[in-house]
C-alpha cells in the first residue's frame, strides 16, 4: 500500500497510508550524556504543510512540540545568529 503513493525523498515509508502522514527518521542533536536530549522529526500531512516534531527530555521526562517548517527555520536562522555572534 505505501508503494501507491507518492513519498518525499526524506519520508521513511512507514505507515504514512494509515497515519495521513509522511514522516522523517528522527534526528538527534547531540548525544549520550548531554544534560537534554533534544530530537527532531519532519513530518506532512498528505498534501499538506510540513512540520518540524520536536521533543525535548531532561530526566526522563520528554516534551513534544510541533512547529511549522518556516518557524523552524526562523529558529535555526536565530540559532545561527546568536552562535555566531
Ligand atoms: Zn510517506
Amino acid at each position: 500500500m505505501e508503494g501507491l503513493i507518492a513519498h518525499p525523498a526524506w519520508c521513511r515509508r512507514a505507515d504514512c497510508v494509515r497515519t495521513g502522514t509522511h514522516e522523517s527518521a528522527a534526528r538527534a542533536a547531540g548525544g549520550p550524556g548531554d544534560l537534554l536530549g533534544i530530537g527532531a522529526t519532519l513530518a506532512q500531512l498528505i498534501d499538506g504543510p510540513r512540520i518540524v516534531r520536536l521533543t525535548v527530555t531532561e530526566d526522563g521526562v520528554t516534551a513534544a512540540f510541533s512547529v511549522p517548517a518556516e518557524q523552524a527555520r526562523a529558529l535555526h536562522r536565530a540559532l545561527g545568529d546568536l552562535l555566531t555572534s
